[in-house]
């Protein structure tokens, strides 16, 4: 009898450790692609992102724990146009993962389909320029996202075809609730309409389009470069002249240059996360999304 228990134990331990291997392993850059992989690999797949949220998306620090995680991974979701410079090829090539290199089906590229905005004459990192290949920040507009979620869901079926009616039904119902809410936000930021603001890094450029905002320029000098006391007078004297009424800071920025700025221009200073859990209440892509486009609303009444 006792035998015969082990047994039923030993073959149901079994089969829950078989059940575990068979979850798709994915790492994610960063947070907003972690959530929209967890929506459509349901229960296939375990997600670890690199950032927690509060990171520069162009500069997520390197953890050592990082690198057997990344050896173990089945696939790695990035944002692409050379966003995760800083930081991913070098966890790449540490992780000795031959599945997940550039070129590789382990490689997702979420920015596969993307046309990017703002792209330089030159691709050369050499002078600080964190966007060579255009602007990178494309998750921001939701209907962008929409193609991450796709990508995404292709190389799921592509690694793990066996589970490919689930993840195209989890598809088809997340772009479902994405959808029904990018209507919702569209109507609730109808008041943004010809808004005119300023960020401290490049990463709305895609938000402005999409809701009709002005985006009016930035604290930084370029994408990545630290802003000259020239530049800020030179914007803080547009600013005045153009009636620009938002300063947004995003969380991996210190407060105190876009405050004297909000301050010296009158305008309303806000801090809005560029990915889930930059800030309290945002840990899903379309809880960052409301934020977002609330806080925004908020700041012109
Ligand atoms: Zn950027």
């Amino acid at each position: 009898m006792k035998l015969k228990l082990f047994f039923v134990t030993f073959i149901a331990l079994l089969c829950a450790a078989q059940v575990q291997a068979a979850k798709v392993r994915v790492v994610t850059t960063l947070t907003d692609l972690a959530d929209l992989t967890r929506n459509v690999g349901g229960e296939h797949v375990e997600v670890f992102s690199l950032a927690t949220g509060i990171e520069d998306t162009h500069g997520v620090p390197m953890k050592p724990s990082f690198v057997p995680v990344l050896n173990r991974a089945d696939l790695v979701v990035l944002v692409g146009f050379d966003c995760e410079h800083a930081f991913l090829p070098a966890l790449l090539e540490a992780s000795k993962n031959p599945r997940i290199q550039k070129g590789k089906p382990g490689y997702v590229d979420c920015s596969q389909g993307i046309t990017p905005v703002d792209v330089p004459k030159s691709t050369d990192h050499s002078e600080g320029d964190v966007h060579p290949y255009g602007n990178p920040h494309y998750l921001l507009d939701p209907v962008l996202a929409k193609t991450a979620v796709q990508n995404i869901c292709n190389a799921l079926v592509a690694v793990a075809p066996q589970f490919a009616d689930d993840f195209r039904a989890n598809r088809d119902a997340y772009l479902a609730k994405l959808d029904a809410k990018i209507a919702e936000w569209q109507k609730n930021a109808a008041s943004l309409k010809g808004v005119k603001f300023v960020s401290y890094h490049e990463h709305w450029p895609y938000f402005a389009n999409r809701f009709g905002m002005v985006y009016f320029g930035t604290i930084e000098l370029k994408p990545g470069i630290d802003p000259t006391p020239r530049h800020i007078e030179e914007l803080v004297s547009s600013m005045k002249a153009e009636h620009v009424s938002i300063v947004v800071r995003e969380p991996q920025f210190p407060e105190k240059v876009p405050a004297l700025i909000a301050q010296q221009t009158g305008a309303t200073l806000v801090k809005l996360p560029i990915m889930p859990g930059g800030v309290p209440h945002t840990d899903t892509y379309i809880e960052m999304m409301d934020y977002i486009v609330q806080t925004m609303v908020a700041a012109i009444k």
